[in-house]
């Protein structure tokens, strides 16, 4: 088995991938892409990393979509913050008001 090595060089580049590569969803697993721009994927190569790589840690705490916000949640929620899509946080938003009234 290989051991994952962290190093300032690879911290960059998975740093940029995971800035500048495009946010996708496959079967329900949101992932980068390169898009088939050569600069990323040299990046994937360097990393090891397929094309689509999966990134199942930022999946909405409500559905498939990517997380790109985050949110207090209402008091029927099972934790008190998640990471949700634009959608749901507007949804929650709306839940929150409602429970401060
Ligand atoms: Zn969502």
């Amino acid at each position: 088995m290989k051991k994952k090595q962290s190093t300032p060089y690879k911290d960059a580049l998975e740093g940029m991938c995971q800035q500048f590569a495009f946010p996708i969803v496959v079967a329900g697993i949101p992932c980068l892409t390169t898009g088939g721009l050569s600069a990323l994927e040299e990046a994937f190569y360097l990393l090891q990393w397929k094309d689509p790589h999966p990134c199942p840690e930022n999946k909405c705490f409500l559905c498939n979509e990517w997380a790109t916000c985050g949110t207090n949640t209402p008091k029927n929620y099972t934790q008190n913050y998640v990471r949700v899509c634009g959608k749901h946080f507007s949804q929650i938003q709306r839940e929150l008001e409602k429970e401060n009234k």
